[in-house]
C-alpha cells in the first residue's frame, strides 16, 4: 500500500510540480503572491537594482537588471529553468520591464532572447531566454525578434575563465533575421561574465544593427 502512494505521489509529482511551494526559497508554507512568500518577496525587494553597468567590453550600449543574483533572484531562475515552472516567466517579465524603465527614454524597435543550442532547446522543451524576452515584449508593447541562432553548445561556460568563454563563444551564435539599423534589446535570464551577452551583441551588430541593450532578470557579476 504504501509503496503504491509512493508511485501515486511520484506520478503527480511529475503532473503537478509542487507549485504550493515558495519558487524563492522553497519553504513548503508556499506562496501568497507572485510566488513568492512574504519574507522571499522583501528579500527580492532589497536586492533591486534596474540601470546598472553594461558587461565590460564596450558592446553593449547600457544595461538594466532586475536584481542582484542569489536568495529568491536564485530560486525564481532556477525553478523557471530547471524544473519547467515557465510561468514564473510572467512574474519575472513584469519585473524586468520595471527594470528597464530606468532606461528610459530609450527607442527599442524589438526584444531578442538569447539563444539557446538546439539540442539544448529540445532537452529542455523551451528557452527559458525566450519565454521572458516574450513578457518583457508583450509588457512593453515592442515586437520579439527571435534572430539569433546558437551555432555551437557552449555548455561547459562555468568552468571556463573569463578569456577561455570568450574565445568558446566567439562565433557561437549566428544571425537568423534582419536586424539592419534596429535598436535591440537583448535578453536573458541572468548575467554572469557578460561573455554572452557580449558574443550576442557583437553578432547582432555584425549584421548591422544599431545599438544593442541588455535587459536580465538578475545580475550575478562579481563586485555587484
Ligand atoms: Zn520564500
Amino acid at each position: 500500500m504504501e509503496r503504491l502512494l509512493r508511485l501515486v505521489r511520484g506520478a503527480l509529482d511529475v503532473l503537478y510540480p509542487k507549485r504550493a511551494e515558495c519558487m524563492g526559497c522553497g519553504s513548503r508554507a508556499g506562496f501568497d503572491r507572485d510566488w513568492l512568500c512574504e519574507a522571499c518577496r522583501r528579500e527580492l525587494a532589497s536586492r533591486w537594482v534596474g540601470a546598472g553597468q553594461p558587461p565590460r567590453g564596450g558592446v553593449i550600449e547600457g544595461a538594466a537588471y532586475g536584481y542582484r543574483y542569489g536568495g529568491p533572484a536564485a530560486g525564481m531562475v532556477r525553478n523557471l529553468k530547471y524544473r519547467g515552472v515557465r510561468l514564473l516567466a510572467e512574474p519575472m517579465g513584469r519585473a524586468m520591464a520595471s527594470a528597464f524603465s530606468a532606461l528610459q527614454p530609450l527607442e527599442i524597435d524589438g526584444v531578442v532572447p538569447v539563444p539557446m543550442h538546439p539540442k539544448r532547446r529540445r532537452d529542455r522543451g523551451y528557452n527559458h531566454a525566450a519565454l521572458l524576452a516574450a513578457q518583457v515584449a508583450g509588457q512593453l508593447d515592442l515586437p520579439l525578434l527571435d534572430v539569433l541562432s546558437r551555432t555551437r553548445d557552449t555548455r561547459q561556460q562555468a568552468r571556463l575563465s573569463d578569456a577561455e568563454r570568450m574565445s568558446n563563444l566567439e562565433n557561437a551564435f549566428a544571425l537568423a533575421g534582419e536586424v539592419a539599423d534596429k535598436a535591440l534589446l537583448l535578453v536573458d535570464d541572468v548575467c554572469t561574465t557578460g561573455a554572452t551577452a557580449n558574443a550576442c551583441a557583437k553578432a547582432l551588430l555584425d549584421g548591422g544593427a544599431r545599438r544593442v541593450w541588455l535587459l536580465c532578470y538578475a545580475e550575478a557579476r562579481n563586485g555587484t
